[in-house]
């Protein structure tokens, strides 16, 4: 017995999403020396310097969600499936309909040691036209539109279910 694994064959994009300034909003003492600075005060005055405490705003950097961009930008979160790699300073766009976006899934036992891919895989050059397909389109124009970093791959992607 083993763990069900997912094998996918075809076109995939790899995307620089950057990092994106978040206005965010904190009850504290406004005095930017006191140690209270930043901390969540709930009384008039602070306890500490006896300050004036009220509402002070601040960026807080946090980074861009590919998600986001496709159900704001192009009204369907799951247009495409996203993958966050570990320690990657890029997210990775997969089809979600292989029908109309291209790609090949395959599901596996890991108890089976060869994975056979098939005999109709398609030959790679071609797979690059799915690249030229609706939904890959409108997520390029997007991105180039943001000045948002991507690669265009085709390879071979595993992971586990
Ligand atoms: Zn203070």
């Amino acid at each position: 017995m083993g763990a069900n694994r997912e094998l996918y064959y075809g076109v995939y994009m790899r995307v620089y999403m950057p990092p994106k300034e978040v206005k965010k909003k904190i009850k504290t003492c406004l005095d930017k020396e006191c140690m209270r600075h930043m901390q969540y005060v709930s009384t008039p005055f602070c306890p500490l310097c006896g300050g004036k405490i009220d509402e002070f705003e601040y960026i807080k950097p946090s980074f861009e969600n590919l998600h986001e961009l496709l159900s704001e930008d192009l009204d369907d979160e799951d247009l495409f499936q996203v993958v966050y790699p570990d320690d990657k300073d890029f997210v990775i766009a997969l089809p979600n309909n292989f029908k109309t976006q291209g790609g090949f899934l395959f599901t596996y036992d890991t108890s089976t040691e060869i994975v056979d891919l098939g005999s109709d895989l398609t030959p790679l050059l071609p797979l690059l036209y799915d690249f030229l397909k609706e939904d890959w389109v409108r997520l390029v124009k997007v991105l180039d539109m943001k000045g948002i970093k991507f690669e265009k791959k085709i390879g071979v992607l595993q992971w586990f279910k």
